[in-house]
């Protein structure tokens, strides 16, 4: 197995995505008067699973900018993660742990964090293919904020999440549909390190 090269070209529509993901939250956060500052809670310590092979290309990439100890030491931290979800999950309980990108509250790898993690705080919409759409409330502190009568808005997902597909399509090229279904924890594609797809 060789691990799977993300183009510059790639990368760059990528980053260029993530900026217009931020940009849609930030219009809703400031619209409902939002800030992680401040908060109490820190959702980095959240369960959250990716699907997209690309965002875990992309995650290695940013991490081959840190220096070799450091990486070490997070992925020793994965590790520790890991432990902790298997045993929340033994127990039936619901997983929390810090994730081992964030040191002293703060993400170290925050250009090139996940989707997941620019876009969850404020409430959301998502129209699915069959022309349904689904609604997310956004974090606690959001739906505070947005109780009536408090301001009211969504940051609607749908274009840009098919634009990622689209993305990872391109990423993955006559690989798409052969490999199996991507659902990682962060902590997972640390351990794991890059994808090797072919
Ligand atoms: S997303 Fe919401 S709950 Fe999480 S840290 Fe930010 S304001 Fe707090
Ligand atoms: S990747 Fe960064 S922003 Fe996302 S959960 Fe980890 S520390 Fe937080």
């Amino acid at each position: 197995m060789t691990v799977a090269a993300l183009t510059a070209e790639i990368a760059e529509k990528l980053a260029a995505l993530y900026q217009e993901m931020e940009a849609g939250y930030d219009q809703v956060a400031i619209k409902v008067g939002l800030s992680c500052q401040g908060c109490p809670d820190n959702c980095c310590d959240s369960y959250f699973l990716h699907h997209t092979y690309i965002e875990w290309a992309y995650l290695w990439r940013g991490l081959a900018t840190l220096a070799p100890p450091l990486v070490d030491a997070v992925v020793e931290r994965a590790r520790i993660c890991l432990d902790h979800y298997r045993g929340a999950m033994e127990a039936a309980a619901w997983p929390k742990k810090m994730c081992p990108l964030n040191r002293d509250g703060l993400c170290i790898l925050y250009l090139y964090r996940p989707m997941i993690c620019r876009c969850h705080g404020v409430a959301a919409r998502l129209r699915r293919p069959d022309g349904k759409t689904l609604h997310f409330p956004g974090c606690f502190h959001c739906q505070e904020l947005t109780a009536p009568p408090g301001p009211a808005a969504e940051m609607d997902r749908t274009s840009l999440l098919r634009r990622l597909a689209r993305l990872e399509e391109e990423f993955l090229g006559g690989r798409l549909g052969l490999l199996p279904k991507m659902k990682m924890t962060l902590a997972d594609m640390l351990v794991a390190g890059p994808p090797k797809l072919a």
